[in-house]
């Protein structure tokens, strides 16, 4: 490296702004150059779906930093697009124009929305959330909403459908598989949260797609697979993510469901790294690479990243950890199971307060707690030490979870 290297953080998300502010406190004294394609500073999404959409929080506050942070740290804050990566000469051209020759990247560009392959599905009306901007126009629509359909009951879907119940919208919610959060959690589990949204009001439609989108300039209906009609002058669509590589793979970098990287979060190419939504790295305790889109991995990665790219060689070994808050119901997830891992429950599923291990030959590969706070350590530990598990006790409440660790 010279004496006066330079970093490219490549996405201005949680995990590239991360990543530029953890080089810069891991002591890199050169250039940090942080480039992202959305207006303003980096911001968190978690609060987009949840109070922000609500209208109860500004957007601002979900800022990743305090305003003047990234001038106090000597972090270029450029809002442009990386348009093309030359990993040779190690240079990034901007849409703007602009070039920045680097020395060490930090790839960090993230997932978009999958968009809904359907006829109707460009009429007005029809939404996706991954933006602030998006969140702001969501939000006005379902204030003036008739009925809001909400397609894909996945997390997007689930937060969204609750929100707006919350708003006072009327929700109905479609997916093809019979309960919500299916793929990741499964019938029993999944079964929890379909209840939650029809006690609270939400028209569900589980085991059926969507046909398609019926209106003339703005929808109103969404014809399902089944030949069913709802009626919906709103609809959002939540039917995943699809990782942001267009820039790595034109640069030669390799790729496969995600910017492939090591334990070191080190791309093919050394001294590039990747983190976050966008990154397919090796896990060390799963043995495999891992692709997660949740926030405490865009986080977490994106320190690593920025720390490995000033010159630390730091593994990145740290379980996967989401949570979300949907009505009453707040839930943390560690780990990362199988939807078809055996399931056992400590506590009641009915009144939503429990503990649910997933597990395979006798190992706990995830667990969750639902209501049931200040156990997320323990539940960390027990799948961090692959211990052979009686399930039995894994179910009783009497045997304290740090017994199970
Ligand atoms: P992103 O947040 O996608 O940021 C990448 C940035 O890079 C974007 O700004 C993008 O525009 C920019 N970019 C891409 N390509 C280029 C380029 N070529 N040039 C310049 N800039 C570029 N997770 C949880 O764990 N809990 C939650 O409750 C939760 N709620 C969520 C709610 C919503 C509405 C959404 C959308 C996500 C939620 N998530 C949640 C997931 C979490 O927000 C993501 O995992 C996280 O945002 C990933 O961060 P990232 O920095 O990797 O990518
Ligand atoms: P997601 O969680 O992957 O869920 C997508 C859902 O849409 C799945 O249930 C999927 O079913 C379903 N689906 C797929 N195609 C469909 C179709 N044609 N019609 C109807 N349903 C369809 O993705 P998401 O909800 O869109 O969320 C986007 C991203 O934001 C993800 O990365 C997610 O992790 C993140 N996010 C996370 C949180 C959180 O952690 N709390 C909150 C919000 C968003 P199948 O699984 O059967 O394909």
């Amino acid at each position: 490296m010279t004496s006066s290297p330079t970093l490219a953080v490549i996405g201005a998300g949680l995990a590239g702004a991360k990543a530029a502010e953890a080089a810069r406190e891991a002591g890199f004294d050169g250039r940090i150059v942080l480039v992202g394609d959305e207006p303003g500073a980096p911001y968190e999404r978690p609060p987009l779906s949840k109070a922000v959409l609500r209208g109860e929080k500004d957007p601002d506050t979900a800022h990743v930093h305090p305003v003047g942070f990234y001038a106090a740290h000597d972090i270029e804050l450029i809002n442009d697009h990386a348009e093309h990566l030359d990993l040779g000469v190690r240079r990034v051209e901007l849409a703007g124009g602009a070039g920045i020759d680097f020395d060490t990247a930090v790839l960090a560009t993230g997932a978009a929305p999958r968009r809904l392959p359907l006829p109707g599905a460009d009429l007005d009306g029809v939404h996706y959330l991954r933006t602030i901007a998006d969140a702001a126009r969501l939000r006005d629509a379902i204030r003036g909403a008739s009925r809001v359909a909400v397609i894909g009951g996945g997390w997007i879907g689930s937060e969204v459908a609750a929100s707006a119940r919350q708003m006072g919208a009327r929700v109905v919610l479609v997916d093809p598989a019979p309960v919500p959060l299916q793929r990741v959690l499964g019938d029993r589990i999944g079964g929890v949260f379909r209840d939650l949204h029809a006690e609270h009001g939400v028209d569900l439609r589980l085991g059926v797609g969507v046909a398609q989108l019926r209106g003339t300039e703005t929808v109103e209906a969404v014809v399902l697979a089944d030949g069913r009609v709802e009626v919906a002058d709103v609809v959002v669509v939540g039917v995943g993510v699809t990782p942001r590589t267009e820039l790595a793979e034109a640069a030669g970098l390799r790729v496969d469901n995600g910017i492939l990287a090591d334990e070191h979060l080190e791309t093919s190419v050394a001294g590039v790294y990747a983190a976050g939504d966008a990154a397919n790295a090796w896990h060390p305790h799963y043995g495999r690479n891992l692709r997660v889109e949740h926030w405490a991995n865009a986080l977490n990665q994106g320190i690593t990243a920025g720390r490995n790219a000033a010159g630390n060689r730091d593994i990145y070994a740290r379980l996967p950890y989401f949570f979300s808050d949907q009505y009453d119901l707040g839930m943390e997830y560690v780990g990362y199971g199988d939807a078809g891992d055996h399931v056992t429950v400590r506590g009641d599923l009915a009144t939503r307060e429990f503990v649910a291990f997933w597990h395979r030959d006798g190992v706990v590969t995830a667990a969750m707690n639902v209501n049931t706070w200040d156990v997320v350590d323990d539940l960390r530990a027990i799948v961090a030490a692959r211990a052979p598990t009686d399930p039995t006790r894994l179910a009783d409440r009497d045997v304290p979870l740090g017994e199970l660790r």
